[in-house]
């Protein structure tokens, strides 16, 4: 395709402002939210992307969250009519989608799809988009892998005229585009990322443009968002277990609750459904509650931790105090006999030394004499002990035993 001259550009720009300035003339009339199309992507022969591991694909995980949204919807505003552009595992080629929506005259299209990254494992995260022109070269790349879908249709060329999915310049009819929807697809959009936000699935990847052809056709605010991504295993984990989808539906479902309070907001404030106002309350106090769990948590760990270090210091001082009092203790003296048996106090062996000391070691009594707190002290005296007693040596002591 050409790409239309700028003064083209400019004529069409011009055309779309008038449009969208005659809509926002429309304001205060107060609308309903009457009718929502839920459009889980890929099905029947187009898998949509699929794990690592080749067990999970997308086309299951997003009926199921479709499915689980839509039913939240049913049971709780009977007066919103829920319109599934699949509701069983079939091929349904892009360009129904949004005849279904058009003919239904949905006032909202949510099409949703899970991602996927090939490589690596790394990218997690939720996005939504609006459509437009992609800005990053990874838009494109999604926008490229969702719509080449159009590739297993048998006639695509004519149904899309002549669009090719892998040809950026296909894309600039988006720019064009630029619907009198877009601002209340943003805001859809932005509901659904900060309810995302969350959780389960936390990390925000924002509201971004993208070309997909599935929201080119669509005449109501639409927006495509990715669930998060099938090769990233945390994510994965989510998408794959009962409590993830129900949880990521439940985020979808009060995303649109929002919106739709938003939108017939204007003018007639009807009030939120006790119902509604009771199940995000218990949302919120979920949440509060998790996280005053987390600030315990992390409270408590730092107490015990206080603890821990307050008794490996008492124990550490007690045993460092130990060991210099058993240090003090020990105490010099000098030994002058070591004899098998007790003696008397004036036994011929001790020499009339009747205040001689002993310590008993095994079957040895080791008489010795003196007390001194250093061994230089002891020395000092040896010589004139040796005089008496010839083999005389100085000896410690320590808690009543030989120290060697
Ligand atoms: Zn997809």
């Amino acid at each position: 395709m050409k790409a239309p001259t700028k003064y083209k550009l400019f004529l069409i720009l011009l055309l779309l402002f008038s449009f969208s300035y005659e809509l926002m003339g429309q304001e205060g009339v107060s609308v309903k939210l009457k009718c929502i199309v839920l459009d889980p992507g890929h099905g029947g022969k187009d898998y949509g992307c699929i794990s690592r591991d080749k067990k999970y694909n997308e086309k299951t995980i997003v009926l199921s969250v479709a499915k689980k949204l839509g039913n939240m919807i049913e049971k709780n505003h009977p007066d919103v009519k829920v319109v599934y552009t699949r509701k069983t595992d079939v091929f349904i080629p892009l360009a129904q989608r949004a005849e279904i929506a058009n003919k239904n005259k949905a006032d909202l299209f949510l099409s949703i799809h899970v991602n996927s990254t090939a490589g690596t494992s790394a990218a997690h995260g939720t996005e939504t988009f609006t459509m437009g022109n992609h800005v990053s070269s990874s838009n494109f790349e999604l926008s490229k892998r969702e719509n080449s879908v159009i590739l297993m249709e048998d006639d695509y060329t004519t149904k899309y005229e002549g669009f090719n999915p892998d040809s950026p310049e296909s894309y600039i009819i988006f720019s064009l585009l630029q619907n009198a929807y877009s601002e209340q697809s943003i805001k859809f959009a932005q509901l659904i990322q900060e309810q995302f936000h969350l959780g389960p699935i936390k990390y925000n990847r924002g509201v971004k443009q993208a070309g997909f052809l599935v929201l080119k056709n669509t005449t109501m605010p639409s927006v495509l968002t990715e669930l998060g991504f099938i090769s990233n295993p945390d994510d994965l984990k989510t998408l794959t277990s009962e409590n993830g989808q129900d949880k990521m539906a439940r985020r979808l479902y009060d995303a649109f609750l929002l919106y739709k309070q938003d939108l017939e907001d204007n003018g007639s404030k009807e009030e939120m459904k006790e119902d509604d106002k009771e199940e995000m309350k218990e949302d919120v106090q979920e949440e509060v509650k998790e996280e005053i769990k987390e600030d315990v948590k992390a409270e408590v760990k730092s107490e015990i931790k206080e603890n821990v270090k307050e008794n490996v210091k008492e124990n550490i001082k007690e045993n460092v105090k130990e060991e210099i009092k058993e240090v003090a203790e020990v105490t010099y003296h000098i030994q002058i006999l070591s004899v098998g048996k007790q003696l008397k106090r004036n036994a011929p062996d001790l020499k009339g030394e009747s205040g001689a000391q002993f310590v008993q070691e095994g079957r040895l009594y080791k008489y010795y004499l003196g007390k001194y707190s250093t061994r230089e002290a002891a020395v000092k005296d040896l010589e004139r002990v040796r005089r008496k007693f010839k083999g005389a040596f100085v000896i410690s002591i320590r808690d009543g035993q030989i120290v060697r």
